[in-house]
C-alpha cells in the first residue's frame, strides 16, 4: 500500500510538471517576435481563419503560417512562393 501511494504521488508530480512546465515552455517558443495578430491567423491556402491551438504551423521565411488541415500544409510546402505572392497581392 505504501508502494502505491508514492507512486500515485510521484504520477501527480509528473503530469504537474509535464502540465505546467510544457505549456510554459510552448508559449515562450512559439511567438518569438511580439506579432499583432498571433490570436489566429489566416491559412494562405483556403483562406480559413486557423486558432493556434488548432491545425498545422510551419516557419517559413521568418514567418509563422497556420494551416488548417494537412492537405493545405503540403499543398504551401510544394509551393510556398505562390501563396505568400498570392496573399500580399490581396492585401495591396
Ligand atoms: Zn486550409
Amino acid at each position: 500500500m505504501d508502494g502505491f501511494l508514492s507512486f500515485l504521488l510521484f504520477a501527480v508530480l509528473f503530469y504537474v510538471m509535464m502540465r505546467f512546465g510544457c505549456g510554459a515552455h510552448m508559449r515562450h517558443g512559439d511567438h518569438p517576435s511580439g506579432d499583432a495578430n498571433d490570436a489566429k491567423h489566416v491559412d494562405p491556402v483556403c483562406g480559413k481563419n486557423v486558432s493556434p491551438s488548432e491545425g498545422y504551423g510551419k516557419m517559413y521565411a521568418d514567418r509563422l503560417y497556420r494551416f488548417c488541415s494537412r492537405q493545405c500544409l503540403d499543398a504551401f510546402d510544394a509551393e510556398p512562393d505562390r501563396y505568400i505572392t498570392k496573399q500580399l497581392e490581396e492585401k495591396s
